[in-house]
């Protein structure tokens, strides 16, 4: 069983998150990672990329008390979205996802590949769509959505003080797959470049797949990035 990965974990090897509490659950078929994002002060926050196992993240949720504001999606792919609608029905909390991508969740979107009906607990009953600019509060703090297409038309970040939650925009030592139905490596490539190599070293990259890592040392040795 793949591990969680907490905060604490970080902050052990230096990184302060202040308030924040991050946690890094991984969950389903990829190991995809599903963060669980709050104000340590009030418990409040987000959960962003159910990806699969919503049992275990909303036992996880709750071993931390947190009072979920919502559900994030970084963007359709199931293996992000696969526990969505369960969490949101179980924590009674709404979802967000891009304009482009939320085919994807209210199935008007024909999911990759083989038949993803059997991943997808339950479709959320309430979507909000959001993007560039818009900003979600909780407790003393604030995400903001960037707007980070390539691996899919609709892909988003969240920027949370200087941690970037990016799903398959970028990883540790690589980049998002651009071989898929509606990929771009161009724009890909473009979101990479405006929204992670314009913010400063030490911010860092919690990914969709994989260990955490910063943009500095990304922009120093991910082969990608080389021609940034
Ligand atoms: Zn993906």
């Amino acid at each position: 069983m793949p591990e969680i990965r907490s905060g604490a974990e970080y902050k052990a090897k230096g990184w302060s998150l202040g308030n924040l509490t991050v946690e890094q659950i991984s969950v389903g078929l990829l190991d995809t990672n599903c963060y669980i994002l709050m104000d340590e002060d009030v418990t409040e926050g987000y959960i962003i990329d159910p990806g699969g196992q919503a049992g275990r993240i909303v036992q996880h949720a709750e071993s931390l008390k947190l009072k979920c504001l919502g559900i994030l999606c970084t963007h359709g792919h199931f293996d992000h979205i696969g526990a969505v609608g369960k969490v949101a029905e179980l924590l009674e909390a709404p979802v967000m996802i891009s304009k482009n991508d939320a085919g994807y969740l209210d199935g008007s979107m024909k999911r990759i590949g083989i038949k993803m009906s059997s991943f997808i607990a339950r479709n959320p009953s309430s979507i909000d769509r959001v993007g560039g600019g818009d900003e979600v509060a909780f407790g003393d703090y604030r995400a903001r959505v960037l707007d980070t297409p390539g691996h899919t038309p609709g892909s988003i970040s969240f920027l949370c003080e200087n941690n970037l939650f990016c799903g398959d925009l970028i990883f540790k030592g690589s980049v998002g797959r651009t071989d898929l139905k509606g990929s771009s490596t161009e724009d890909l490539l473009e979101s990479i470049r405006r929204e992670v190599l314009s913010l400063p070293d030490d911010y860092r990259i919690w990914p969709g797949h994989g260990p955490a890592t910063t943009v500095g040392k990304e922009r120093r040795s991910n082969p990608y990035l080389e021609n940034l």
